[in-house]
């Protein structure tokens, strides 16, 4: 499970500059889309391979000060799912005055704490740490959140604390892993039982392992595949059904561990703003994606057409990847659901010839040349593959730093269709100079 880190501290402390610099790698992948959901709330950051989760706690907490700030209901909740905060301060102002009261509040959670003296850019780092140690949470880090001093070596240190993550079982991995993700009641749980089966449920619903994701092997025609699963599956299992609480962090969670993420939405309702909010961090985790449309049963066709053009409307950065139409409470559909999980895994850790990239890129500017930049034809010369899983396309030429979004666009929609790269985010890099 990837850690977890609140980014908690008064206003203008500069937490929010903190989440944009730390989740910048994963968000930089992402091409402009136009409609895509950015939440600033929650994100993924990256140092090196270990990826780690972000909450930024100032998105919620707009107005408060002081004690107030760790009050807020919000923000309790943010510590509690955290495994480590960070509670930031800034290095030019020095001790607050709540800053003492603050700390013994943190204290009372029993999370690890580091206090973060951010903005200590022009400052001595000695100096700009010194007054925070009465606050009594260990040595402070001096960091500059906007210039990116420190960021790094304080990852590394919070990283550090964590084990690396357990390899689960040889058995427990087989086949396309798979998450199955959405909003409260679109029918996750009733899809996941289709799946695999109540006995199975039964079997897997061990005490102790509510921290954890799950990982349930099953069998669909033949092939095996694992549902990977951090509390829905169990749900059903017990005899009384509590409502869970929607998390965004066990999302992501389950998501980085899987190959394929099933984004589940519920006919009946539509698309919603959550949902929109959950599709833009499918989006950014690169994973392949199958959507399902889930309670296609007992709707008229106005109904059903309504729902399509919802979609297409709400979420048309989702274009690439296949929409399936199902009932999983009567299981209609859910075969061809798993041809399509097939091909989206398959998509993704496709292998792309440089000749062939090359070939498609040269036809494409040869059709369409980019804009001019600087009073400069923007030069794309050749393109090679950079990574799988998500397929990761390197563009190598001049003044690449200038192609506008919407070229990118452009180049990716050939790509995909010389391909068939369907099902999976790809992802543009550009290389300048050769
Ligand atoms: P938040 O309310 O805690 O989320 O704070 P913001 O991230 O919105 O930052 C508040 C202000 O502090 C903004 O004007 C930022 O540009 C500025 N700021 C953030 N980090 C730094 C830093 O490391 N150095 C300096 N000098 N300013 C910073
Ligand atoms: P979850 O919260 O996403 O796990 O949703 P559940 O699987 O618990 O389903 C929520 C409700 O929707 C339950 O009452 C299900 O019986 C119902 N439901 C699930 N799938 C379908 C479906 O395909 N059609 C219809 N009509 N109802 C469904």
């Amino acid at each position: 499970m990837l850690p977890v880190i609140a980014l908690v501290g008064r206003p203008n402390v500069g937490k929010s500059t903190l989440f944009n610099r730390l989740t910048r790698s994963r968000d930089a992948l992402v091409a402009d889309q136009p409609g895509l959901t950015r939440d600033r709330q929650y994100g993924v950051g990256q140092l090196g391979n270990r990826p780690y989760v972000v909450v930024d706690t100032g998105g919620i907490s707009g107005e408060r000060e002081g004690v107030e700030v760790l009050m807020d209901k919000q923000v309790r909740l943010a510590i509690e799912e955290a495994d480590h905060v960070f509670y930031l301060v800034d290095a030019r102002d020095g001790l607050a005055g709540a800053d003492e009261q603050i700390a013994a509040e943190l204290r009372k959670t029993g999370k690890p704490v580091t206090v973060v003296a951010n903005k200590s850019e022009s400052l001595d780092r000695d100096l700009a740490t010194a007054e925070f140690h009465a606050m009594g949470l260990g040595e402070p880090v001096a960091i500059s959140a906007a210039h990116g001093g420190g960021v790094k070596p304080l990852i590394n240190r919070v990283l550090d604390t964590f084990p690396p993550a357990e390899e689960s079982p040889e058995e427990a991995r087989a086949g396309v892993q798979i998450a199955v993700v959405g909003r409260p009641n679109v029918g996750k749980s009733t899809l996941i039982n289709r799946l695999i089966g109540e006995e199975r449920l039964v079997a897997f619903d061990k005490p102790g392992t509510t921290r954890d994701s799950i990982r349930v092997p099953f069998e669909h025609q033949g092939r095996t595949y694992t549902l990977i699963d951090t509390a829905g599956v169990r749900r059903r299992a017990r005899i009384s059904e509590a409502i869970e609480k929607f998390s965004i962090i066990k999302t992501l969670q389950t998501m980085e561990a899987a190959n394929v993420v099933l984004l589940v939405l519920d006919a009946h309702q539509g698309v919603s703003e959550q949902d929109a909010t959950l599709a833009g961090h499918v989006v950014q985790s690169g994973r392949a994606l199958v959507v399902v449309i889930n309670k296609w049963d007992g709707l008229q066709s106005d109904e059903r057409d309504r729902v399509k053009s919802e979609l297409e409307r709400k979420l048309p950065f989702l274009a690439f990847a296949e929409v399936m139409f199902i009932s999983a409470l009567h299981g209609t559909g859910v075969g061809h659901l798993m041809k399509a999980v097939d091909a989206a895994y398959r998509a993704s850790v496709s292998d792309l010839k440089t000749s062939d990239l090359t070939h498609i890129l040269e036809q494409a500017v040869m059709e369409h040349q980019p804009p001019m930049a600087r009073g400069r034809r923007i030069k794309l010369r050749y393109a090679h593959q950079g990574g799988k899983n998500p397929p990761i396309i390197v563009i190598h030429g001049n003044q690449t730093d200038a192609v506008p979004a919407s070229y990118q666009r452009y180049l990716m929609n050939r790509f995909r269709k010389a391909f068939k790269l369907w099902g999976t985010p790809v992802r543009i890099e550009f290389r300048t100079g050769d």
